[in-house]
């Protein structure tokens, strides 16, 4: 059975500094294997200070021409890598998948929604105009957003192509040179997205790829001439990465971790929670900042959370729900449940010992598990486990549901599963979190709404997509004007 096409031999990642691919120059890096298979797929080297003072120096060369771009002609080659990246779209869901493990749909449908942000760049041409208004007899004020210079972006693993372009496509249409810091453990996306950028004619400099860890994100925030760090990925790499660049002055937005909460009231209608609870807790194999992790059931749903077992207990492994991103990641996961045994909540559907497909023998596979009778204060109620693991907690009524909700230390998603208009509107009024879904289980903002949570899922002000991004990579100028007609003498000289 083939789940996914692997490279068909090893790539060796590079770097992409001054239009140009050049292998980073340090020892040390990370070996790439499918979690498909377990398979060696390739190879990525870390970059030294010398190779981030390069492509930082090339963004900087780059920066003044790329700003003084009209944005109606930046906009015209985020058009053309569009095209390309659709008519590439095959390949590039497929590296994706089999890099991050995620099934192939799965990896399409993150570039397709990774794009609508690319469309929302180009849509900047037309509404970015800053303002202008006169504010006394003949004086204007004008803003203009002015791009900051050289920016950076972090991306972490599960969405290979779809979190980068969260971020590069508005910076770049606003005028800024932009540096990729891919996840060392799937850069391979990244280098096919980069070779398509060079294609579309993007100049030397505007646009680059940094391979690394965690050191190379830290040689990048202190680098003087990075002005801004758009980071997504775990609360405690997040918070670092924050808390470092702008204790250095320097303007950052970095999405954490999350814990999103399923508030199910007896009313909800089964025909829309079973199928929205499971494709939120097994979408990506549980591998996304979006996906449901605990069920605070309201009442007595018993029929429901039978429904959604019996019903996940059929998923199809490999093709229906993909792998898990590393042989560590799997161990972490069937830790957190084997702990959530031994605190005395129930395993009802046990993914731990999950059959792996045929000929993926050697891949890293969690089937769906459902966690049932947990306490809220189980660490299976508080962490993220990051993995197919569906929590369920029992609340008496939706007061003491909206109580445990509140109590989570992250604030990405709430959704509510419920038929009743007013209880709906009162779980959206009271959760803490910044994205909430009612009767819908990844409550995902399509563009120009913007994508960001709260508490410790978000730390900096502002979104990372939709109109919030844009005062996070421009400064608004702001030009008063008297013209010499106007002779009258005001506050305003
Ligand atoms: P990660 O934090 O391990 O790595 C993310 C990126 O940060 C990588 O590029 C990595 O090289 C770098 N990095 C790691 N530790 C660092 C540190 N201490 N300082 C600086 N850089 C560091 O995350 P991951 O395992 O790749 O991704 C999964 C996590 O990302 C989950 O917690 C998930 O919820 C989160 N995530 C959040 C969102 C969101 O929108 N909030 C979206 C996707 C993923």
């Amino acid at each position: 059975m083939t789940l996914v096409e692997l490279p068909s031999s090893p790539i060796i990642c590079k770097n992409l500094s001054k239009g140009t691919w050049h292998l980073p120059t340090s020892q040390e890096g990370a070996k790439l294997v499918s979690p498909y298979t377990g398979t060696y797929i390739g190879e990525v080297k870390f970059s030294t200070k010398a190779d981030i003072d390069q492509a930082v120096a090339a963004a900087k060369e780059a920066f003044p021409k790329w700003k003084a771009t009209p944005i109606k002609e930046r906009c015209t080659l985020i058009f053309k890598f569009r095209e390309l990246t659709l008519a590439r779209l095959d390949k590039l869901s497929n590296l994706a998948a089999a890099e991050a493990g995620k099934t192939v749909e799965e990896a399409r449908a993150g570039i397709l929604k990774g794009l609508e942000v690319a469309e929302y760049a180009l849509s900047l041409q037309n509404i970015n105009s800053g303002g202008i208004m006169e504010v006394s007899r003949g004086v204007s004020c004008e803003y203009r957003r002015e791009p900051l210079g050289v920016v950076v972006g972090i991306s972490p693993f599960n969405f290979p192509a779809m979190v980068p372009l969260w971020m590069y496509p508005i910076a770049l249409a606003l005028g800024n040179c932009f540096i990729l810091k891919p996840s060392e453990k799937v850069p391979l996306t990244s280098q096919l997205i980069g070779e398509i950028i060079v294609e579309a004619g993007f100049p030397a400099g505007v646009f680059s790829i940094i391979n690394g860890s965690r050191e190379t994100v830290e040689m990048l925030i202190d680098h003087p001439d990075v002005k801004a760090v758009g980071f997504v990925g775990s609360s405690p790499a997040a918070k670092a990465v924050y808390t470092r660049a702008t204790t250095q002055g320097k303007r950052a937005l970095c999405l954490g971790g999350a814990k999103n909460s399923l508030i199910v009231v007896p009313d909800a209608d089964p025909k829309v929670t079973v199928p929205g609870v499971i494709a939120s807790f097994t979408g990506c194999a549980g591998q996304r900042c979006m996906a449901a992790s605990l069920m605070i059931a309201v009442g007595n749903p018993d029929g429901i959370i039978h429904q959604i077992k019996e019903k996940a207990a059929t998923m199809a492994i490999g093709c229906g729900m993909g792998a898990i991103i590393s042989k560590e990641a799997k161990e972490r996961i069937i830790a957190a449940i084997n702990n959530a045994e031994a605190s005395g909540a129930k395993i009802i559907l046990d993914g731990r010992n999950v059959t792996p497909p045929v000929g993926h023998e050697g891949g890293f596979w969690v089937g769906p598990t459902i966690i049932d009778h947990a306490k809220p204060e189980m660490e299976c109620c508080k962490t993220e486990i990051f993995g197919p693991v569906l929590t369920i907690v029992r609340a008496k009524d939706l007061t003491e549901a909206l109580s445990i909700d509140a109590r989570s230390s992250y604030g990405n998603a709430t959704s509510v599963f419920t038929t009743t208009g007013s209880v709906a509107r009162r779980v959206a009024e009271a959760s803490s979190s910044g994205m909430v879904g009612i009767n819908i289980g990844v409550p995902v903002p399509r563009e120009p709404f913007s994508f960001g949570g709260t508490k410790d899922s978000k730390f900096g002000h502002g979104d990372i997509t939709g109109e919030s991004s844009l005062d996070f990579w421009t400064d608004r100028k702001k030009i008063t004007t008297k013209w010499d007609v106007q002779t009258d003498t005001t506050w305003m000289g």
